[in-house]
């Protein structure tokens, strides 16, 4: 028998949208399941012998992070490349920033490239 493992990303609000995860995760992992049956995948869920989902709760409750957030700051133009939070602190002397939330920008090459940022500052 093959066994295939896969995951779908969705995106969804962070917990400032006052979503009820314990209600709604099942509700959406029902809908991505039918459409991805429907235009996809025929008999998908009648073959899935295993499944688990991550809400915004995990993100929030598990690894802190602010509002739930799986990417940090949103991505639009304001908050992207330079405009993320800049790599030195401007409040405290001393104090640096590198990851994800930080210049210049989310992604496994994003937060790779803000420690070299962080190498030149220092
Ligand atoms: C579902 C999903 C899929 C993704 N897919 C891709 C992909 O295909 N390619 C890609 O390039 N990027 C992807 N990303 C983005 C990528 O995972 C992130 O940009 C990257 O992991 C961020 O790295 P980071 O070191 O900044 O933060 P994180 O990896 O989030 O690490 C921060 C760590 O700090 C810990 N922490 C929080 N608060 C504290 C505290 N007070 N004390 C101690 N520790 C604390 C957290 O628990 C966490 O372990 C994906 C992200 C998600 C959510």
């Amino acid at each position: 028998m093959d066994v295939i493992v896969f995951y779908v990303l969705v995106p969804v609000p962070n917990n400032q949208s006052n979503i009820n995860w314990l209600v709604s995760g099942e509700k959406i992992k029902n809908l991505v399941i039918d459409k991805m049956e429907k235009d996809l995948l025929p008999n998908l869920r009648e073959n899935i012998i295993e499944d688990f989902y991550l809400t915004p709760d995990y993100f929030e409750k598990d690894l802190n992070t602010k509002f739930g957030s799986g990417f940090s700051i949103q991505p639009k133009f304001t908050q992207s490349a330079y405009f993320r939070f800049h790599n030195k602190s401007e409040i405290y002397d001393g104090l640096y920033f590198v990851g994800a939330g930080t210049h210049p920008g989310a992604g496994v090459p994003g937060v790779l490239s803000s420690a070299k940022v962080l190498d030149k500052i220092l």
